[in-house]
């Protein structure tokens, strides 16, 4: 596949520089990204989820734009927090670490989140990680003390470029903790000597363990070589995370480590970041019980990536009322018989290029959210009228509406499928008893074969005051709960 050429140039917010930027790959048509994944001692939540689900729309539309793109998404299975929740749990840790990686997957595949080229983890690239940390050390940004290997901050003078933080302050309010090693407060892990009971590995320093930022630096390298374009994660990792990440890399390798850097913004609860620490987490595999991928994709999506975002239980209500609305009307296309689709006229303005120029502007899933439900007004409109001219507008914006469907990864499921679930969650939930219901659709339907209009409308009243509506087709009448 080639780079489209009708696409307007795909513009990224980048975090180092702070401003958007025209994208302009190393080698188009690839792409190589790299994000940040989780650290596997408990279940992903949804804050986690969103930021992973921002990602997943960065490379669905890349790929859509004609990139091929090589996703590297790490498991950080070797951690501080794996071994103590394993200590609490009595289990191994990697055990611990692998049980985690599989629930993780499987709650992925539910919110449709792509699987990427790549998913590295660091207990199996011990060898690399190694091996850059002697790098280091052989050029003097690193040094060994008692076991550990730390890195020199005040060997790199870039430090802080991306974070932009005043490094003086930063050293007048840090002190070395004790049981430390380090020469200077703001030095760095690479190396932690082996302790007691904790997973270890072999090293020209002794039996150890890599810190926790040196095995991005490592495996980004590997799968996508000294210089990539994209790298992600959310915002919280900007620093120290990232910020170490760039001085390991761009020390070893003398190049830049990444052209571009994107962070997303934070999913809050109750005012607060949501995360593991603070326990004000909702699983992702509990909100997809309670909800569903498409909601919850949606709920995302309806925020631009950068800005924070409230979590609620009535904007998570929205986002499905939403995804309700564009699966009838995806429902309603196929009920109508459109004609096959017309090549599309010369020049016309379409939603698929107002979608284009949403998403090239740093990925404005809100903006691109809006034209789909344009789009969907649109359907409902053209759909009432049923004339040859408004059934092959119908049969185009059917095409488009799939295309930008996949390129946010909604609307997968088939309509019925997705509003008759949603229908029995309500049911199950508002406690209704269905057989009065269709008792009453069928006293109705039999007043109006009797042509008794009058007493049709006053059981439509009464089905209204249960929260059913009555849509009559040319399939008989379907009712629907609002
Ligand atoms: P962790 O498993 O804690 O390493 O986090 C995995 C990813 O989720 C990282 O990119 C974090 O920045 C991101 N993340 C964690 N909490 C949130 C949150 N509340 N909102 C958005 N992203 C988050
Ligand atoms: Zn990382």
């Amino acid at each position: 596949m080639t780079v489209s050429t009708s696409m307007t140039p795909i513009r990224i917010f980048n975090t180092m520089t702070q401003r958007k930027e025209v994208f302009e790959p190393l080698r188009a048509p690839h792409i190589g990204i790299y994000v940040c994944g989780p650290t596997v001692y408990d279940l992903v939540h949804i804050g986690n989820a969103r930021t992973f689900t921002a990602f997943d729309m960065v490379v669905r539309f890349l790929m859509f734009a004609g990139y091929e793109v090589t996703y590297i998404r790490n498991y950080t299975d070797v951690d501080d927090k794996i071994i103590q929740a394993a200590q609490r749990q009595g289990e191994n840790p990697l055990v611990l670490a692998a049980r985690h990686i599989e629930a993780f997957e499987e709650d992925a595949a539910g919110l449709r989140l792509l699987a990427p080229s790549m998913a590295p983890k660091v207990s199996e690239h011990m060898g690399e990680i190694i091996e850059m940390i002697r790098v280091l050390v052989d050029k003097g940004f690193a040094y060994a003390s008692a076991g550990d290997v730390y890195f020199s901050v005040s060997s790199y003078p870039a430090y802080a470029a991306l974070s932009k933080r005043d490094l003086s302050e930063m050293r007048a309010g840090e002190r070395v903790a004790v049981g430390e090693q380090k020469r200077e407060p703001l030095d760095f892990a690479l190396w932690k000597a082996a302790k007691p009971g904790e997973p270890s590995w072999p090293s020209p320093w002794g039996e150890g363990r890599p810190g926790w930022h040196i095995e991005c630096s490592a495996m980004s390298a590997k799968y996508l070589g000294e210089t990539f374009d994209i790298h992600g994660g959310g915002g919280d990792l900007v620093f120290p995370h990232h910020e170490n990440e760039l001085a390991q890399s761009q020390a070893t390798s003398g190049k830049p480590l990444c052209r571009y850097w994107m962070h997303c913004g934070f999913l809050d609860l109750a005012g607060a970041k949501m995360s593991k620490s603070l326990g004000n987490t909702i699983a992702l595999r509990e909100a997809l019980l309670r909800t569903d991928a498409d909601s919850l994709r949606y709920f995302f999506l309806s925020t631009h990536y950068r800005n924070p975002l409230k979590f609620s239980d009535k904007s998570l209500a929205d986002a499905q009322a939403r995804v309700c609305y564009f699966y009838e009307s995806l429902q309603l296309l196929e009920e109508l018989s459109l004609p096959p689709t017309p090549p599309e006229a010369e020049g016309e303005a379409t939603y698929l290029d107002a979608f284009k120029a949403a998403m090239s502007d740093d990925f404005n899933t809100a903006a691109a959210l809006a034209v789909l439900s344009e789009l969907f007004n649109e359907v409902n409109q053209l759909g009432r009228k049923q004339n040859a001219k408004a059934l092959a507008k119908l049969s185009i914006l059917q095409v488009q509406a799939r295309e930008i469907g996949r390129v946010l990864g909604l609307l997968e499921e088939v309509p019925a499928q997705w509003l008759n679930r949603r229908r029995d969650t309500l049911i199950a939930a508002r406690e209704l008893d269905v057989s009065h219901i269709e008792a009453l659709l069928e006293q109705r339907q039999k007043a109006r074969e009797e042509r008794d209009f009058a007493r049709a409308d006053v059981l439509r009243k009464e089905l209204e005051k249960v929260g059913v509506e009555v849509r009559d087709t040319p399939r008989g009448p379907e009712w629907k709960l609002v």
